[in-house]
């Protein structure tokens, strides 16, 4: 195992996911075919990194940070390019209308991190932290799904309490808000991490880092019927 290891919120979720799926990618270099959503939720967070890093903004200029951030890659016809720039496009338009009526302050946009869990190297990039004018902040996490999550899902997920412990080591403050922000359905739904859950969250990252120096890649072949790898492991079977 290479001495410069880090963990990151997405090794976790992959070596969750399959053990042996983390080998495959990130010790094998295995390359995981580019899917059409992955390059559409890309070509998403690169036009509202780049229009929140402009001063001024309006709806002009997020549309040129659209077209310069589109590519092609992943898509597999004229006709599918066409229908996802123009759902976008919609995203784009009712996101816009939103951040027009917020007075929130954007402070940070794709803001990297590097931290520390315990002994690991931790980094990661938050999308978006916002302070509002009474001084409280808000994590937020943009998903390009075409339906938004059921509060229950958003709450079981980890990737918000990692953002939290990020937030609160690298930047000095507790987030008072968290949110994912469904783009498709402009609508943000929220969530509330305790220490607890926090805590929790820290030991995962510590045991699954434990269990990658230990290479221990045993695959969970229940999950092979949705693995995007499946035809370059040796382990799924029809
Ligand atoms: S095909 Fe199955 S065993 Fe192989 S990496 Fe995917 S989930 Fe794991």
């Amino acid at each position: 195992m290479r001495q410069d290891f880090k963990i990151s919120y997405s090794r976790i979720n992959l070596y969750l996911f399959c053990h042996y799926k983390y080998k495959l990618v990130y010790l094998d270099n295995i390359y995981v075919p580019i899917s059409v959503d992955i390059t559409f939720g890309r070509i998403i967070h690169k036009t509202l990194e780049q229009f929140h890093r402009f001063e001024k903004s309006n709806r002009d200029l997020l549309f040129e940070c659209y077209n310069n951030s589109w590519r092609n890659d992943g898509f597999v016809n004229p006709q599918q390019i066409f229908e996802y720039y123009q759902r976008g496009k919609q995203m784009l338009e009712n996101y816009y209308r939103s951040f027009k009526e917020s007075d929130t302050e954007v402070l940070y946009v794709e803001k990297a991190f590097d931290t520390n869990i315990g002994k690991y190297k931790f980094i990661g990039i938050i999308d978006r932290v916002d302070r509002y004018p009474d001084g409280t902040y808000e994590i937020i996490d943009y998903k390009t799904h075409i339906k938004a999550w059921e509060p229950e899902r958003v709450n079981e997920d980890l990737q918000l309490s990692f953002y939290a412990y990020a937030c609160r080591s690298v930047f000095g403050f507790n987030p008072d808000k968290m949110s994912v922000y469904f783009l498709s359905e402009n609508k943000k739904v929220y969530t509330i991490k305790s220490q607890i859950e926090i805590s929790d969250v820290i030991n995962v990252a510590i045991n699954t880092a434990e269990n990658i120096m230990a290479e221990n890649f045993d695959p969970d072949v229940s999950k092979c019927q949705i693995c995007d790898l499946k035809f370059k492991c040796k382990f799924f079977s029809f």
